[in-house]
């Protein structure tokens, strides 16, 4: 299955995916995560996206694409992924539907995590990254057992400089403009179900499962 979560930066899609690949056992695909690792490893790609990152604007749609379609080249997305990010305007989505009809495959359930924009701000501004395996916490809402230290590999934790207060509000607006389009988008295709993003984190993993088992179930 391909799945996609959709959502405003803060709305969970990290830490969704995270738990949704490993139930799963179907990669978890985020392309922020793949810029970041371009960055930390100073490749070209990484140098090129670091201005519109630090921004919080979006990398331009051809080079975005083309690091996703290797990605999804690889075989272990052979069996579906998770994708968390992507896509992120309607011409990705675009790119999106051919790269998998290459592979005989398609987009099977697109869920959008809703969260009110006050919310993503709380959200934010407390988040903490793995430098090692970019697993998310937050001060109140997903605290790590040891502060500064990832529960899940032991990685020190860091503040994103993308999650600073100007380029947050930034990247929400970049989001309404040019992400939130999506979901009517993929309603239209029948492929969306909404989820209530500010239950805790258990309650949304929870409702994703069921939606994957009720669109399993639909396909069977
Ligand atoms: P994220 O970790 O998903 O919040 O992404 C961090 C930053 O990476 C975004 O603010 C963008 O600058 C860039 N980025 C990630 N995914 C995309 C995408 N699908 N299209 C364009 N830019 C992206």
């Amino acid at each position: 299955m391909n799945i996609l979560l959709l959502g405003a930066p803060g709305a969970g899609k990290g830490t969704q995916a995270e738990l949704l690949a490993e139930h799963l056992h179907i990669p978890h695909v985020a392309s922020g995560d793949l810029f970041r690792e371009a960055l930390r490893s100073d490749t070209p790609l990484g140098r090129e996206a670091k201005g519109y990152i630090d921004r919080g604007e979006l990398v331009p749609d051809a080079v975005t694409i083309a690091m996703v379609r290797e990605r999804l080249a690889a075989p272990d997305s052979r069996e579906g992924v998770i994708l968390d990010g992507f896509p992120r305007t309607i011409e990705q989505a675009r790119a999106l539907d051919e790269v998998l009809a290459e592979q005989r495959q398609k987009v099977d359930l697109v869920a959008f995590i809703r969260v009110r924009p006050d919310e993503l701000l709380k959200r934010l501004s407390g988040r903490w990254t793995c430098r090692d395996c970019g697993g998310v916490y937050h001060t109140l809402y997903n605290p790590p057992q040891r502060p500064g230290v990832c529960d899940a590999c032991g990685g020190a934790l860091y503040q994103r400089p993308d999650d600073r207060p100007e380029t947050q509000s930034r990247r929400i607006e970049v989001y309404l403009a040019q992400t939130s389009p999506l979901v009517e988008h993929y309603r239209r295709r029948r492929v969306l179900v909404e989820i209530d993003g500010e239950q805790d984190i258990a309650r949304v993993q929870d409702d994703l499962r069921k939606a994957v088992t009720g669109k399993q179930q639909a396909k069977a």
